[in-house]
């Protein structure tokens, strides 16, 4: 993955990305546990507290079996050696699949899901890329957290979800998201557009070359 420092102010994010206590870890977004090796080169890593970051790990662990036998439609059969050997480690939660998993009357295997824990993974992640990507911190709880089986989408729905919508603003100054906004053609042709403006010139020496070089224009 190309590899992108984040230039927005550091009073931004404080403490571990999810509970603002202080940190003394870190932790990958997505998880590891999701990703097969070799693992890409400058995969996201956030603050995070020990607490916070083995909080998560029973819940990813059994969110991670779950989306591969379902993808399988397997529990023995999974493919993705990691989650075999997490399902020969454990055979509890290999029980816990095996309970979860019905035959419909079209012949395909059927998942029931553990909502609370693939809740907490979804808003966990949500939570970690907010911060990535746009440097905000969203501690409150979110009006809605809804997750689908990719397939079950409506054709409008999965379209909405695949291509983010454009919008007018920008992210805060400095963000990944903003540096990736700067160089994409998504949002037009554009100038990044240097004013003699204090602190805006470091800025702007800050930035990847290529977001300099791009032909955008952006307003700053
Ligand atoms: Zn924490």
């Amino acid at each position: 993955m190309e590899h992108l420092d984040s230039y927005a102010d550091d009073r931004l994010v404080l403490g571990c990305t999810y509970c603002h206590r202080d940190t003394d870890t870190r932790e990958h977004v997505p998880s590891r546990i999701l990703l097969d090796e070799p693992y890409l080169d400058n995969l996201p890593v956030l603050p995070a507290c020990a607490k916070c970051n083995q909080g998560f790990s029973l819940d990813e662990e059994y969110f991670a079996c779950l989306v591969e036998c379902a993808r399988t439609g397997s529990v023995d059969k999974v493919e993705r050696p990691k989650i075999r050997r997490i399902l020969q480690d454990s055979p509890a939660l290999a029980a816990r699949m095996m309970q979860a998993r019905t035959v419909a009357e079209n012949g395909e295997a059927v998942f029931k899901t553990e909502n609370d824990r693939v809740r907490k993974v979804v808003l966990k992640l949500a939570r970690g890329h907010a911060v990535y990507e746009l440097d905000e911190q969203k501690p409150e709880e979110p009006s809605r957290v809804m997750f689908v089986p990719l397939h079950s989408l409506a054709p409008y729905a999965r379209e909405h979800f695949e291509n983010p919508p454009t919008t007018a603003g920008w992210p805060e100054v400095g963000t990944r998201a903003m540096q990736r906004m700067a160089v994409s053609t998504a949002f037009g042709p554009t100038v990044i557009e240097q004013k003699e403006q204090k602190g805006t010139d470091a800025f702007l020496r800050g930035l990847p070359a290529a977001c300099i070089r791009t032909e955008a224009r952006a307003i700053m």
